[in-house]
């Protein structure tokens, strides 16, 4: 085979797998971010139960102070009850503090169907933290997996890129650019020949260029992409 045309497949084989590894390196931490998001998402629900059950303690408290308000009131209307002389104004008076009655009674129940609120949240926040705490060990487990997939594929990728420009370097300089402007422009340098067409452009190749890089021991480009043609083990006229 032609030293130059087994450089260059071999870096095509390189680039490719640059390609994947890139791809990887991009995805991996959209992933990890998927996962953090839903972590975050959780524990976003948990608190958004703790605040109302919190909120829900504040308003009994000041409930429980209105009713006390409230009875003091009574207590006052009350001790004027005995002074007063006319029944008009005995009877509007009692009916303050009857309409006090009726306030704290209203009160009373909120603050019971508070109470009864605030417990179911309590018991849903019980089966919730489990619940949550398993899928935040589930996700801390994924997490530390990507993390170690990223690591992996930047590892490779490094190594591949080494590998590459050490290649690279290798080729005469006018092919070396030639192909770099190929991969630049088209994604690729370097094609074989898939059933009588380039695998790059996927224009029919002249049977009498195909004859020639069959035999793998020059560089032809194709004459529709330029990219540098080789015969692979799939190839076929
Ligand atoms: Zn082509």
């Amino acid at each position: 085979m032609h030293k130059d045309l087994k450089i260059l497949i071999d870096i095509h084989h390189l680039d490719l797998g640059l390609a994947n590894h890139e791809k990887q390196c991009r995805s991996i931490p959209l992933e990890i971010q998927k996962i953090d998001d839903q972590v975050a998402e959780f524990r976003s629900k948990i608190n958004n139960i703790r605040e109302i059950i919190k909120a829900n303690e504040k308003k009994i408290k000041m409930d429980e102070a209105m009713i006390e308000d409230h009875r003091q009131q009574q207590g006052k209307y009350r001790a004027q009850l005995f002074k007063l002389k006319s029944n008009r104004e005995y009877q509007a008076l009692n009916n303050e503090i009857k309409q006090l009655d009726d306030k704290i009674s209203e009160l009373e129940t909120e603050i019971l169907e508070l109470f009864e609120d605030s417990d179911n949240k309590r018991k849903a926040l019980r089966r919730m933290e489990k619940d949550v705490e398993q899928k935040i060990a589930e996700s801390e487990e994924e997490r530390k997996k990507l993390t170690q997939d990223l690591d992996r594929e930047k590892d490779a990728y490094a190594r591949a890129e080494k590998a590459r420009n050490q290649l690279v370097d290798d080729l005469d300089s006018e092919i070396s650019e030639r192909y770099l402007k190929l991969m630049k422009k088209k994604g690729s340098g370097v094609a074989d020949i898939i059933a009588g067409n380039c695998g790059g452009c996927f224009m029919k190749v002249r049977p009498q260029i195909a004859a020639l890089v069959r035999g793998n021991d020059q560089l032809i480009p194709c004459e529709k992409c330029g990219r540098f043609l080789y015969w692979s083990e799939e190839s076929s006229f």
